[in-house]
This record gives C-alpha cells, sequence and structure tokens, in this order.
C-alpha cells in the first residue's frame, strides 16, 4: 500500500512502494535469488516458472551479457560514460564496478522508474575517486527528463562517446509509447563513437501454446508485466542505422560467452535477444 507522507515532510521514496502489486524490479531480484521483494513478485515470479521452467537461468544470463557488454565497451570499445536505464536493484557487478573495474575514470548515470530502486540508490553511488556515478528517478519513456536532467549534465560529458545501455528494459515498453521513437531521441544527443546495449524477450523460440501460458502468467500479481515480448526483426528495429559489433543479434547466452561455462544454456532457454551497436 502507499501511504501519504506527512504534512511539510519531502515524500520518502518508500511512501510510493506498493507492495501489494508484482514489480518487475523485485521480481528480477526474485529470479536472481536477491532478497527485496514482496509475496506478489514471488507469486508473480512463480508462476512465470511454471510456464517458463528456465527463467531463472535467463535472468543470470542477461545480468552476465551486461556485465560482459560494459567489460567490452570499457576495454576493447575505450568508452568512459555510460548511461544505464532501466537499472534494478543493485547486485553484484553493477554496471559502475565493471566498468571501472577497467577504467576508475569511468562515469555511469542510473535511470530507473522504481521507487524500491531509488531507496537502494546509495548502493550505486559507491564510485571510485576518479570516476563518477550518479542516480535519476525517471521513465524511459519521458527521455527529455532523462537528456536535461542536472545530474545528468554534471556527470556526463555529451560531446564525448556513451554507451547507453538498455538491458531487459524495452520490452516493459509497450508499442503505443513508441519505445523506437524513445530510443531514437537518446541516441540523437549522443555524439558518435556512442553505442547502444540491449536485450530484450522473445518468444521466437517457444511453442505457441508454451508462450501464451507464459503471457497469461505475467499477469498473475496485477504485474505491469511483460506483455512486450518482440521478434527478432522488432529487436533489431532499435539498431536501424547503427553499425553492430560482432556477434551481432544473438541469444544473451551466446554474445561474446566464450569464456563463459560450457555448454551454453540454448536460445530458447533464455528466450532473450542481445546486441551492442556503434553509432557511426
Ligand atoms: N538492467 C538490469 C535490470 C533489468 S530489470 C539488468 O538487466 O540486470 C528491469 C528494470 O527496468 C527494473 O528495475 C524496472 O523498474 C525498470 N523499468 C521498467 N520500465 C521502466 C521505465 N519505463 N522507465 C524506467 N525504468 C523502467
Amino acid at each position: 500500500m502507499t501511504t501519504d507522507a506527512p504534512t511539510g515532510a519531502a515524500p520518502h521514496p518508500s511512501d510510493r512502494i506498493d507492495t501489494s502489486v508484482a514489480h518487475p524490479a523485485r521480481r528480477y531480484n526474485y529470479w536472481l535469488g536477491g532478497k527485496d521483494n514482496f509475496q506478489a513478485d514471488r507469486d508473480s515470479g512463480d508462476a512465470m516458472a511454471a510456464a517458463f521452467p528456465t527463467i531463472r537461468t535467463a535472468a543470470l544470463e542477461n545480468r552476465r551479457f551486461l556485465q560482459r557488454a560494459v567489460a567490452h565497451l570499457a576495454r576493447e570499445a575505450g568508452v568512459r560514460q555510460f548511461l544505464d536505464i532501466g537499472t534494478g536493484i543493485p547486485t553484484a557487478n553493477n554496471t559502475h564496478e565493471v566498468a571501472q573495474a577497467v577504467a576508475p575514470q569511468s562515469r555511469v548515470v542510473y535511470v530507473d522508474n522504481d521507487p524500491i530502486v531509488l531507496a537502494h540508490a546509495r548502493a550505486l553511488l559507491t564510485s571510485s575517486t576518479q570516476g563518477a556515478t550518479a542516480y535519476i528517478d525517471a521513465d524511459l519513456r519521458d527521455p527529455e527528463k532523462i537528456l536535461h536532467h542536472p545530474e545528468l549534465r554534471r556527470t556526463l560529458d555529451l560531446e564525448q562517446p556513451v554507451a547507453l545501455m538498455l538491458v531487459a528494459i524495452l520490452h516493459f515498453v509497450p508499442d503505443p509509447d513508441d519505445p523506437y521513437g524513445v530510443v531514437r531521441r537518446l541516441l540523437a544527443e549522443l555524439p558518435p563513437g556512442s553505442y547502444l546495449a540491449a536485450s530484450h524477450a522473445t518468444f521466437d523460440h517457444l511453442a505457441p501454446e508454451v508462450a501464451e501460458e507464459a503471457r497469461e502468467a505475467t499477469r498473475v500479481g496485477n504485474a505491469p508485466g511483460m506483455i512486450n515480448l518482440r521478434g527478432r526483426d522488432e529487436f533489431a528495429r532499435f539498431f536501424d542505422g547503427l553499425d553492430l559489433v560482432e556477434p551481432g543479434l544473438v541469444s544473451v547466452a551466446e554474445w561474446r560467452a566464450g569464456a563463459e561455462p560450457q555448454p551454453r544454456p540454448t536460445a530458447a532457454e533464455v528466450s532473450m535477444y542481445c546486441g551492442v551497436a556503434r553509432k557511426g
């Protein structure tokens, strides 16, 4: 339940936390084995796991992709600035930790619209002294707020390349909210040499009846849900006009995963596409 802040007091993020409905950030935390989740999140997570039993593998592999992508961008591409939208509840090896392990001067701006992530934001603000991190409480669907936010302007130099991280968030944005336009708008503000790294859930590899069951399960717990799963071509459109980095659009389990434990989970087991691409 949400409660009103006492008169005169600034609203505390926890006042906006509603534990009676499932939230994507807390459900993902549950699948990853974290402790920051409530009954509605676990009910929703279990319902989705009943329909799609490898969902925990999918969550872990997605998280591993995020970390490999950041490490690649920092090490091979030399990127020193990251705009990570859809941050999630902090866990091990967050974007700034991975980037600053390669280059301590890396600067990271985190953005999420869930008050529980805001409540945990201190764990994201543990920057190296040479680098910087910031947190913005905002919605991906409001790119102007993100781009003009004073914290972003203070932390990132938009004359220098930025990696835009949209990892496991785009499937929460339905087509009527114009996710393609939002991504275009964000990239338009970033200079050549910037990157887009994204992952996205898909039902491409599932039998239609399994996909339907999983889709139904997303409705448990009144969750805003994962109802905007897209196929490969629809995912590819987010990268229009960009140069994909090898190996292109693949399963999150396969992207530069040579050093990961073998054998890799199958594309069907993870059912998440990913890609990293450069703005020329
Ligand atoms: N990127 C992290 C976390 C993914 S979980 C990772 O891949 O490990 C998805 C996150 O996106 C959640 O924290 C959720 O709160 C956030 N999110 C979903 N829709 C959003 C929106 N419209 N604006 C901002 N954040 C959003």
